[in-house]
């Protein structure tokens, strides 16, 4: 499926979405159906498939996708409650879009699924 195109027309802002962080690496923006009080995405702004993408040369960005959140945590001001970052991965883990994403999840007591 060519879902992936979604994610990049919000990288280019050509379709509407309320996008908190930007810059030459991560798109970071509201999830337009959040789970929780506080459900942001961060996105590579180069297209990579799904964790099983992930490799020598682009596995930095995926590091700065993960500092992004962090950062964005503290700016929401929910990393002293807590928080979950979740990626998904292909059909059994339930990856919708096929654009890597990671959600940043907060602002509630989260339920843990293991
Ligand atoms: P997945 O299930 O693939 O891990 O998560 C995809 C996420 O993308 C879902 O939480 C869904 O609500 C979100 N999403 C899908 N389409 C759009 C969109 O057009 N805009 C925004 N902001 N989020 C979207």
């Amino acid at each position: 499926m060519n879902n992936h195109l979604i994610f990049q027309k919000i990288i280019n802002k050509e379709i509407p979405s309320n996008i908190l962080y930007q810059d030459k690496i991560v798109t970071a923006f509201e999830d337009i159906n959040p789970k929780a009080p506080i459900h942001i995405l961060i996105i590579p702004n180069c297209f990579i498939k799904t964790p099983n993408d992930i490799n020598a040369n682009n596995k930095n960005i995926v590091a700065h996708m993960f500092y992004t959140a962090v950062q964005i945590a503290k700016e929401k001001k929910i990393s002293k409650d807590g928080y979950k970052i979740v990626v998904n991965c292909n059909e059994n883990g339930g990856q919708e879009i096929n654009y890597l994403h990671m959600h940043l999840l907060g602002g509630v007591k989260l339920k843990t699924l293991y």
